[in-house]
């Protein structure tokens, strides 16, 4: 289970771009990243229209440097939002981390959806200033 700091959901899965195992090769294929119950991940992909493509590729080999990969990385992408989510954070947001993000969403330095600009960041941008205020 991932979490997500922006919409604030359980996530049962991240993405990650498949540029980060096979370069141009994988440039634009999203693989979903779970994680099972032994601890390790499970690449699949995102998108199974996909596999029109990746078929002629070894994909035995890139789920498993996929799975390599996620062991690896810090972060991947909310597939609700497209925040970037920790792959190991199981603890919660100190207050310095709530304020620098409050700024970024504030000062909209974000690359994030138009949807998403309107629908989750100002809701955030409130319940950040309550739990700030809170301490
Ligand atoms: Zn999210």
């Amino acid at each position: 289970m991932f979490n997500c700091d922006l919409c604030e959901k359980e996530l049962d899965f991240v993405l990650l771009n498949g540029y980060d195992v096979g370069d141009r090769l994988l440039e634009g294929v999203i693989f979903k990243i779970s994680k099972k119950k032994n601890g390790k991940y499970k690449a699949e992909l995102y998108n199974e229209d996909d596999w029109a493509y990746c078929n002629q590729l070894n994909m035995k080999m890139f789920f498993k440097d996929m799975e390599g990969w996620a062991g690896e990385t810090d972060i991947a992408e909310c597939p609700n939002c497209g925040w970037d989510v920790g792959m190991n954070d199981d603890y919660p947001l100190t207050i310095e981390d709530k304020k620098s993000m409050l700024k970024m969403l504030v000062n909209d330095k974000i690359n994030l959806s138009e949807k998403v600009k309107k629908e989750i960041v100002p809701k955030r941008i409130i319940s950040l200033k309550r739990e700030i205020e809170k301490g």
